[in-house]
């Protein structure tokens, strides 16, 4: 306990500036809550402070945003369900001005939609390329945020469970409205925010301490054993990028996660995985078994196309043609792959919205059938999507098998040939025909399509880490 910040500091003091902090503007509260530990002591507080008000005193409104990547361990998706759910009905019960709130990644910005829909390569175990965390983590908390700013027209405080260990806790006084800003930092990315790191001094062991408190029950009923079994199963397992820098107390990337995504491809062996796996649930084994095949593909030549999404390409070092994205055959194979676990585990894994914004990207990119898809989910699913029986193919068999013919014949690639359809069906609505002539302009000068002479000339040869740029 040696700097704990119980030596020279009670809880109530801590209550004491919070309260003081919360009504010292009338600008709203939005606290980022993650089930984890830290952010759960800070969503106790706040709840203890707004318990402790008189009802006209709690003047303005706190949100508790909990963030789901919708790749979450099931276990961890679990317990935050219980415990939202908890928070709602106890707020309401206690008539605490709380909004309770999950926000989710837009269905075509999702893990697999960028995946299995766009081809991304998974992030890679050297955290480069690593286009997930501000997809699925940071951007759906702060279009939230920016919503309340919007409609309530008004700068906000943003609560987050960072803590900071300092050497020597510092002694906090509440000495007017001065301080309390000081209390408050400018939000790294949101210029109408300011962040508020409410328990940035407490230590881990003060963070255990008030969880065990109160025979274990936090502040809105819920059982803090349950965080105890999770972060010994997990076995510390937490989003390789979470954390804060110190100089601000924000966190980078990750934001507040403690656990990360159970398809995590930036960690070698994901010890919350495992440990749970460890710990008796074998439920997740599928998970695992999913997770290392889906690493091993990721730089197997034949799983990724030979340029980029816009048609450039590049060399490296050994003056091979660097990869593009997964080819759509890899991409409908990962999709298989993972309608069958969620079928064996009878979990869900990709939800319906994902599986229609996939089926969009397809139609859009790759698939002159539009039943790529939905005939892949019946033949593993046994079961039909609900637009199903709205797909059609673009063209009859008869017309597909004549440009297959006359890609042969007058040698065109018949991938050029189908991009320029798609190109052609997405802008024959504008009546300004420049639209369309510039988009098949574009098609028909892509740089892969002369990869030839430039490996001539061996101009562009480029350090092969260039792969994954541009996708
Ligand atoms: S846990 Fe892994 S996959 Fe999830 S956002 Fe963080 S780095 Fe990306």
């Amino acid at each position: 306990m040696t700097n704990s910040y119980f030596n020279e500091n009670k809880l109530e003091d801590l209550l004491d500036e919070i309260k003081f902090v919360y009504q010292s503007d009338e600008r709203p509260w939005i606290i980022g809550y993650s089930g984890g530990k830290d952010s759960t002591v800070l969503t106790h507080l706040v709840y203890l402070m707004l318990k402790n008000l008189k009802p006209d005193e709690r003047k303005k409104s706190v949100h508790i945003v909990s963030s789901d990547t919708l790749v979450e361990n099931p276990l961890i998706k679990q317990y935050l369900d219980d415990m939202l759910y908890l928070l709602s009905e106890a707020a309401e019960k206690d008539k605490l001005p709380v909004v309770v709130k999950k926000v989710t990644p837009a269905p075509d910005t999702t893990f697999w939609a960028n995946v299995i829909g766009r081809g991304f390569p998974t992030p890679r175990t050297n955290g480069t390329f690593r286009w997930c965390t501000d997809r699925l983590k940071i951007a759906p908390s702060g279009t939230y945020i920016n919503e309340i700013i919007e409609k309530e027209k008004t700068e906000v405080v943003v609560l987050l469970g960072v803590r900071k260990e300092e050497s020597i806790a510092r002694k906090r006084r509440i000495e007017g409205r001065e301080l309390a800003d000081r209390l408050l930092n400018r939000h790294e990315t949101i210029k109408q925010a300011y962040v508020y790191p409410a328990i940035v001094e407490l230590t881990t062991d003060d963070v255990w301490k008030i969880l065990m408190e109160n025979s274990m029950k936090n502040a809105w009923g819920g059982d803090n054993r349950r965080i105890v079994e999770l972060y010994s199963g997990a076995d510390g397992g937490e989003c390789p990028f979470a954390g804060f820098s110190s100089k601000d107390a924000q966190p980078q990337t990750c934001g507040q996660s403690r656990f990360g995504c159970w398809v995590c491809t930036v960690v070698k062996e994901d010890k919350s995985l495992n440990g749970f796996i460890k710990t008796g649930h074998r439920e997740l084994i599928p998970l695992a078994e999913f997770r290392k095949w889906l690493m091993s593909i990721r730089d197997v030549p034949e799983k990724r196309e030979k340029k980029r999404r816009d048609g450039t390409v590049y060399w490296t070092n050994n003056n091979e043609l660097g990869f593009g994205p997964f080819t759509w055959e890899a991409r409908q194979e990962i999709l298989e792959r993972l309608l069958s676990i969620q079928k064996q585990m009878s979990y869900e894994l990709i939800t319906e919205d994902e599986l229609r914004a996939i089926d969009e990207i397809w139609d859009n990119e790759k698939d002159l059938s539009r039943r790529t898809l939905v005939d892949l989910y019946y033949r593993v699913m046994e079961t039909r999507l609900p637009w199903d029986h709205l797909k059609r193919p673009m063209f009859d068999d008869d017309t597909v098998a004549k440009l297959q013919a006359y890609a042969k014949q007058y040698n065109v690639p018949l991938e050029l040939l189908h991009t320029m359809i798609f190109s052609t069906s997405k802008n024959k609505y504008f009546s300004n025909t420049k639209r369309l002539r510039d988009a098949l302009g574009k098609l028909v000068t892509q740089q892969w399509l002369q990869e030839a002479s430039l490996c001539d000339t061996e101009e562009g040869i480029v350090d092969g880490d260039q792969e994954d740029s541009n996708l």
